[in-house]
C-alpha cells in the first residue's frame, strides 16, 4: 500500500480517512516492471511512474506476454 501511496500513513493520521483511489489495486505492474527489466514502481497510480517511458516499455511487454502484437 505504501508503494501506491507513500504518504498514506501520514495523510491518514492526519485526515481520519484513506484517499482509497491511490490504493494498490493489485496490477501488479511494480512486479511486472522488474521481471521486464524495468525499474520498479506504481504505473497505474503514481505520478511519477505513470509518465515515465518505461510505462509504454511496461504495456508493450505486457501486450507480447498476452499474445498481441504492438
Ligand atoms: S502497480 Fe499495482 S500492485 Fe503495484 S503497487 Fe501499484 S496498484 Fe499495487
Amino acid at each position: 500500500m505504501v508503494l501506491s501511496h507513500p504518504e498514506l500513513p501520514q495523510q491518514t493520521l492526519r485526515s481520519g480517512t484513506v484517499e482509497r483511489k491511490l490504493v494498490c489495486r493489485t496490477f501488479s505492474d511494480c512486479t511486472s516492471a522488474p521481471r521486464n527489466g524495468l525499474i520498479s514502481g506504481c504505473y497505474p497510480l503514481d505520478d511519477h511512474y505513470r509518465h515515465r517511458e518505461e510505462r509504454e516499455r511496461l504495456n508493450a511487454a505486457k501486450r507480447r506476454a498476452a499474445g498481441k502484437s504492438d
